[in-house]
């Protein structure tokens, strides 16, 4: 494809887990058979900005940030993705989150785009007075991209409510009207949604009992072991314990605990939050991250980062379901080394897409100033995602493909699909 020839010199955008969404969408496309033009101008991304962000640290001194917004396609309604704070951002890595959004709004079926945005940086080493100026400082260099009908960020990786409590803020003193519809992900006295903090790790651990469901894994008693204990991986361990299911190991950046009998999730997050490290919690034995990954369970959450699952450790998975709470956790030869196994894979778009769904609804809120009730919100997310799981796992059976492929082909017919309607401007 020209689109992977052209860039490929370039070590900002080519980054391995670019490649990886390149080789995820071009095996998914050969099966849609989609013309190659077509195929190419699906997957170039609309618009990458880069921006350089000075700004004065604490102790005086002047320091330059780099920041990244990517609107991957647009085609279904305005950009939707989250914005990260981490030391590896790339515009590689950001590129590939915008597209997998892209191919979750269009597996949800929700009139959203895919973008994604990142500051590389260090957010644990920085003061709150320090990122609040890297936020407003980042929001008024991509100001000109973003608004409720243009491209809408939400919190991810090291960003949380607070920090879209700034975008707002930012935003609307700039265009000198209150502007709620501008992120998502904000605190509820601002207009955040109601179940929006939990909806991720909620629709988590929906799809894992309908999973659970298919292969005849009852719930009650199932061990669970989580790699990632944030906003993703704390929730989804807090509903499956909720559903009945035993929780043996977690972890974080840190290190884990394992305890076979179980571990109690609402005083572990406690713990964590006083104190980061998590291997002296009490009644639990120490854990590395490693080998938490081979522990033998039911069911495996990815919650922390990308590539966690690789050549070098997929044999060693040892689970019935492999759930998919992260973004990209898996890299391309572990699925193949996955598929061999009897495992059943939630993949990333299907999996952990309660987060975009529950943004979608407080865009919505947001723009009409009319708010709904939670059990109201958690119905429709349950709604959406269940139809596309059964989307989802019917074209796996028919197709013979595994369950990322077909997700992916479902996302991406259905983005290919609006854009063919609208045409080509000018
Ligand atoms: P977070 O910053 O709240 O939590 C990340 C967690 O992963 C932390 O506990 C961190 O210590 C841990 N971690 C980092 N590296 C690790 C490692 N090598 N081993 C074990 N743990 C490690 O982030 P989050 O919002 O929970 O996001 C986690 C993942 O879920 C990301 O891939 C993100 O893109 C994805 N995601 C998040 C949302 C959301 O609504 N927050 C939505 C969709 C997808």
């Amino acid at each position: 494809m020209n689109f992977e020839a052209d860039h490929r010199d370039n070590p900002e955008y080519f980054t391995p887990i670019y490649q990886m969404a390149l080789t995820q969408f071009n095996q998914a496309v050969k099966l849609l058979q989609l013309p190659e033009d077509c195929a190419e101008w699906i997957i170039s991304p609309d618009r990458c900005m880069m921006v350089s962000l000075p700004i004065r640290m604490d102790d005086g001194k002047l320091r330059t940030f780099y920041g990244y917004r990517v609107q991957h396609n647009s085609a279904l309604g305005p950009g939707k993705g989250g914005l990260r704070y981490h030391p590896s951002v790339t515009l590689g890595e950001v590129t590939a989150l915008a597209t997998w959004m892209t191919w979750k709004g269009g597996l949800m079926n929700i009139p959203l785009g895919g973008a994604k945005g990142g500051i590389r940086c260090n957010p644990k080493e920085m003061s709150k007075n320090e990122l609040e100026n890297l936020t407003r400082r980042y929001t008024a260099a991509i100001f000109p991209i973003i608004g409720p009908g243009k491209d809408v960020p939400a919190p991810d990786v090291g960003t949380d409510s607070q920090t879209m409590a700034w975008i707002m803020d930012t935003y609307s003193m700039q265009t000198g009207f209150h502007t709620m519809g501008v992120v998502t992900g904000k605190p509820e006295i601002m207009g955040g949604s109601l179940g929006r903090m939990e909806a991720t790790g909620l629709g988590v651990a929906h799809t894992i009992a309908h999973a659970a469901k298919k292969i005849n894994l009852p719930l009650e008693g199932a061990t669970v072991v989580v790699q990632g204990f944030g906003n993703v991986g704390y929730y989804t361990a807090k509903f499956l314990q909720g559903m009945g299911a035993k929780i043996i190991a977690v972890s974080n950046s840190l290190g884990g605990v394992h305890n076979k009998n179980g571990i109690p999730i609402d005083p572990l997050h406690q713990h964590a939050q006083e104190d980061r490290q998590l291997d002296n919690f009490p009644d639990t034995e120490k854990i590395t991250n490693a080998k938490l990954l081979s522990l033998k369970c039911d069911i495996l959450v990815l919650a922390a980062l990308e590539n966690q699952v690789t050549e070098k450790n997929a044999s060693k998975v040892n689970c019935k379901i492999y759930a998919e709470g992260a973004n990209g956790p898996t890299s391309l030869e572990a699925d193949k080394i996955l598929e061999e196994k009897d495992i059943f894979l939630i993949p990333d778009i299907l999996c952990n897409s309660g987060g975009v769904v529950v943004s979608y609804f407080e865009w919505v809120q947001g723009m009409q100033s009319f708010f709904w009730e939670t059990d109201d919100i958690y119905k429709r997310m349950e709604k959406i995602m269940n139809n596309a799981f059964e989307e989802t796992y019917t074209l796996s059976q028919q197709e013979k493909v595994g369950m990322r492929t077909a997700g992916l082909m479902i996302g991406i017919k259905r983005v290919a699909d609006a854009m063919m309607v609208r045409g080509l401007y000018p």
